[in-house]
């Protein structure tokens, strides 16, 4: 398996999203986000949507062997030569370790993980104005990135809507949830030497040209 990753990481409301697009748009990269596949197997009530549902509702993790199997399983869908842009993953020290094991097994690397770093107040104003697209997964914020008109996708004319987590409620716990359950990560790729902070204050634009930069050699 000739397979080589770079993970982006940061509180929700970091611009993981946004971020992994505007690099994706420019590389060959394969974006896969555990949040867009947990979304897509609880819409499709699979065994894993079933499971996964009532974490997420309450902005809580996935438990850490369900998230490393539909990460697995995706990967497994490809075959030859690729890159993978991880957003959302890994959240947890347990999930680093479990995925190092998986990919040393099989020779894959991550070499290179990007930490997006804003403040709590950054992250929570881009939550509550985030809107996303029911058809083609494209974000959108009611002040930062509006849509051309209201309410309705530039890239594909869908219906924009807002995740039922991104009420202010769940959005402190999610916010909670990564001070607590992420910060391990951080000293763990550092001392793998992999570690790059990011800062994702700035326009999105100039954190995806910045990153591009960083990865350019593979892009
Ligand atoms: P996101 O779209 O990345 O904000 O993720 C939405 C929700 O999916 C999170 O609040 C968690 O409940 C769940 N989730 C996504 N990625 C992970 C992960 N790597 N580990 C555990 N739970 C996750």
């Amino acid at each position: 398996m000739n397979v080589s990753a770079i993970a982006l990481l940061g509180v929700p409301g970091a611009g993981k999203g946004t971020i992994a697009a505007g690099i994706k748009e420019k590389s060959s990269f394969v974006h896969v986000s555990t949040g867009d596949l947990l979304r897509d197997a609880v819409k499709g009530r699979t065994e894993v949507g079933l499971q996964a549902e009532a974490f997420m509702k309450r902005g809580d993790l996935v438990p850490d062997n369900v998230i490393l199997d539909i990460v697995m399983e995706r990967i497994a869908r490809d075959t030859g030569e690729r890159k993978y842009m991880f957003d959302g993953f890994p959240r947890t020290l347990a999930q680093a370790e479990m995925l190092k094991t998986q990919f040393d097994a099989r020779g894959a690397v991550l070499f290179r993980v990007f930490l997006l770093e804003v403040s709590s107040e950054v992250a929570l104003e881009r939550l509550s104005g985030r809107r996303i697209c029911k058809k083609c997964g494209a974000n959108f914020h009611v002040v930062n990135i509006p849509p051309k008109k209201d309410g309705v996708c530039d890239v594909c004319g869908g219906e924009l809507y807002q995740r039922a987590d991104d009420q202010e409620s769940t959005i402190l716990n999610r916010l909670k949830i990564f001070h607590e359950q992420s910060a391990g990560l951080f000293s763990y790729y550092e001392e793998q030497g992999v570690l790059v902070r990011v800062d994702s204050s700035r326009n999105w634009k100039t954190v995806v040209d910045e990153i591009l930069g960083m990865i350019a050699p593979s892009a």
